[in-house]
């Protein structure tokens, strides 16, 4: 063969082995999300809701598929009132809103649901920036008015979703996304192989 042919081919062969990696890349991790109507305080209006969440939802993706491997598509099922029985004292009540969620959970296609909303979340009398509990597949995420601090807590809160149990409390790495207080994290860190096992190109548990 001439070494202009092999020249062509290999241009070819490149050309579609990247083709063919493109393809094999994994899919979206897909997490459904309801949004509470009392988050639109918090902005002069809809509009501004919608980008400051889009912006929480991409540095979450980018981060996510950094060290994952996997982006995550996020598509907003709607802005909900928070029910009545949700609420104790003004608080938000986690436990009836993973209950509440998890109603909703098994109606839909998506691998994980969250609920972001305005208020902190109490849980067994504690105040949280983000729950998850049993069942696993949904999270609520409290939206701190700021954006780093909250895709934190999603992607924190999402750790759990993806095979980390909270028993992480012990962990004394400051900057593990894992961490308790996670809001300064910068890494998933020593847990990125669990959650690549869970969360990585197979789809959902
Ligand atoms: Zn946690």
């Amino acid at each position: 063969m001439r070494k202009r042919t092999l020249f062509f081919l290999s241009i070819v062969l490149v050309f579609f082995w990247g083709t063919l990696e493109y393809v094999a890349a994994a899919p979206p991790l897909q997490i459904a999300v309801y949004v509470d109507q009392d988050l639109l305080k918090s902005f002069s209006g809809t509009l501004s809701m919608k980008i400051e969440l889009a912006e929480i939802f991409l540095l979450a993706s980018k981060h996510f598929e950094e060290e994952i491997g996997r982006p995550l598509a996020f598509s907003v099922l709607g802005v909900v009132e928070v029910p009545h029985e949700f609420m104790k004292s003004g608080k938000l009540n986690g436990e009836f809103g993973l209950r509440w969620l998890y109603r909703r959970r098994l109606e839909m296609k998506e691998d994980r649901l969250f609920l972001i909303v305005s208020m902190p979340i109490f849980y067994n009398e504690e105040k949280n920036s983000g729950l998850v509990g049993p069942p696993e597949q949904v999270a609520i995420v409290h939206y701190s008015g700021s954006r780093f601090e909250t895709q934190i807590t999603l992607l924190h809160e999402l750790g759990h979703l993806c095979g980390i149990p909270e028993a992480h409390a012990a962990d004394s790495d400051r900057d593990s996304i894992m961490h308790n207080s996670s809001s300064l994290g910068k890494t998933y860190g020593k847990f990125i192989p669990v959650i690549k096992e869970w969360c990585g190109e197979r789809i959902s548990h």
